[in-house]
């Protein structure tokens, strides 16, 4: 094996395996740009085959080209992984410099290609994507400025923030606490001039200007309560928890048990916005225009169906609490509803506690009934084997019976073929007899003298009757 060969093997190979062999390949030499006989370059197996770990490898440490697009129908390693529905293949991608707006042969781009196979958040995620060099732009000084907007330590945690999908405020904090660095003022700053700037450029993305508006005003609020609780507490140990700020934004209100510190906090973000003739705020607003607090639909599901599309939360079965959507698990009471970890069933267990027992019972009974459907099909499946069964039982005595019918058969043709062999050896018998008669009659016309009865002989030379009548006054003599 070329390592040529084994990157193109490793790159296609499915999770979990093929990271240390590709690794090794490129040691060895292979190019991670070059297509196999299928036009695949290593990049596009590894995209189509959902491998982030891959797509990463081959970038960095390969130099692979994120943007190859010398496949035949122009598919780039961003549309392999939007059809194979890789949220973190995708990002990896995207973080690597992969070009949303390339097309394919037909003109369509990877977003438009996900919508097309109904993987919708993959289609936001692409669609809603932001060039890290847009958010760079902050971090430098321009005209007077004696500093960056952002300081430059800030960049790769804003950008992470810009590009993240999930617009639960619950998720925010998460956030923000795994990356207290964008606990800074300079960051709602920064995030409310691409909201500015998303609205006043020349192709206008309402979508991103409402979504970094949110952002801003969702991070200031999350600063201030952070703030506040640090004077409360009056003790600063560098760790940073937002639980009570956590727990304001998650306490149950309406019958949706929506919670009430996030749906007040966007509420206010569609009051706030300051591009009041856009269409997607006017939408919005009118969606909640008539439901109270707490009512459905919330504020939340609004704000996601607004950035993300109607259909984002369709297919997944995320987190109840903060829309974690990957490596979430069930209760164990109910095992119905799904939590990202334990604070967020924690935070969620005066909700969920008078429900969880009912929850479970009904999936009992769901699962009751389906295994009583299982059930009627087996029944229904045991009577059609049993009749198949008898149908193969029929058939398989007409073949007995075919067969004797065919042995009965044979046996007459044996007998045929014998009595056929024993009248062959008689003919044979026959014909040897008529043989030795013929060298007989030789041996006698050659003692006949000439000009006799040796004309009939010559006359009759073929034939057995005439020899013999021939041969027989010799025999009298
Ligand atoms: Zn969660
Ligand atoms: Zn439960």
């Amino acid at each position: 094996n070329s390592p040529q060969d084994s990157l193109i093997l490793a790159a296609s190979a499915e999770s979990g395996s093929g990271l240390e062999a590709a690794r090794l390949a490129l040691l060895a030499g292979a190019d991670p740009n070059l297509p196999d006989e299928q036009g695949m370059t290593p990049l596009l197996h590894a995209a189509f085959k959902a491998r982030a770990d891959l797509v990463a490898l081959l970038v960095d440490t390969g130099k692979a080209d994120v943007n190859w697009d010398g496949h035949e129908h122009g598919y780039t390693a961003l549309m392999f992984a939007a059809l194979s529905n890789s949220e973190p293949t995708v990002l990896s991608l995207l973080r690597r410099g992969a070009r949303a707006y390339k097309t394919n042969r037909l003109g369509r781009t990877a977003s438009q290609m996900a919508a097309f196979v109904g993987h919708h958040r993959i289609a936001s995620l692409i669609g809603n994507y932001f060039e890290r060099e847009e958010l760079e732009h902050y971090t430098r000084c321009h005209g007077l400025e004696t500093k960056p907007k952002l300081p430059p330590h800030l960049l790769e945690d804003t950008w992470m923030l810009v590009t993240d999908v999930n617009l639960n405020p619950a998720h925010l904090c998460y956030t923000l606490e795994s990356r207290p660095a964008l606990l800074n003022p300079a960051v709602p700053r920064v995030l409310e001039l691409l909201s500015e700037s998303q609205w006043k450029r020349r192709d206008l993305n309402e979508v991103l200007s409402i979504k970094f508006f949110y952002l801003a005003v969702a991070v200031r609020h999350l600063l201030a309560e952070w703030e506040r609780c640090r004077v409360e507490s009056g003790k600063d140990d560098g760790q940073v928890s937002l639980d009570q700020a956590l727990r304001r934004l998650t306490q149950p209100v309406g019958p949706a048990r929506a919670g009430r510190g996030s749906e007040e906090l966007i509420r206010r973000v569609l009051r706030e916005y300051p591009y009041t003739e856009s269409n997607l705020l006017r939408t919005m607003i009118r969606s909640l225009a008539s439901s109270r607090l707490g009512c459905r639909p919330t504020a939340v599901s609004v704000l996601n169906g607004a950035v993300n599309g109607q259909q984002f939360f369709a297919d997944q079965d995320a987190c109840e609490v903060c829309d974690k959507f990957i490596g979430c698990r069930h209760c164990a009471g109910c095992r119905v509803v799904k939590y990202c970890g334990p604070r967020c069933q924690r935070l969620n267990w005066p909700v969920h506690k008078p429900e969880c027992a009912k929850l479970r019972q009904q999936r009992l009974k769901d699962e009751a009934n389906n295994a009583s459907d299982a059930a009627e099909a087996a029944t229904k499946a045991e009577l059609a084997a049993s009749e198949a069964r008898s149908e193969a039982d029929a058939a398989l005595a007409a073949a007995k019976e075919a067969r004797q019918r065919a042995d009965e058969a044979r046996a007459l043709a044996e007998a045929a073929e014998s009595e056929a062999t024993s009248a062959e050896s008689a003919a044979e018998a026959a014909e040897a007899k008529a043989e030795r008669a013929e060298r007989a009659a030789a041996k006698a016309r050659s003692k006949v003298p000439s000009g006799g009865k040796g004309g009939g002989i010559k006359d009759g030379g073929g034939d057995r009757e005439s020899a013999e009548l021939t041969v027989e006054p010799q025999e009298q003599d």
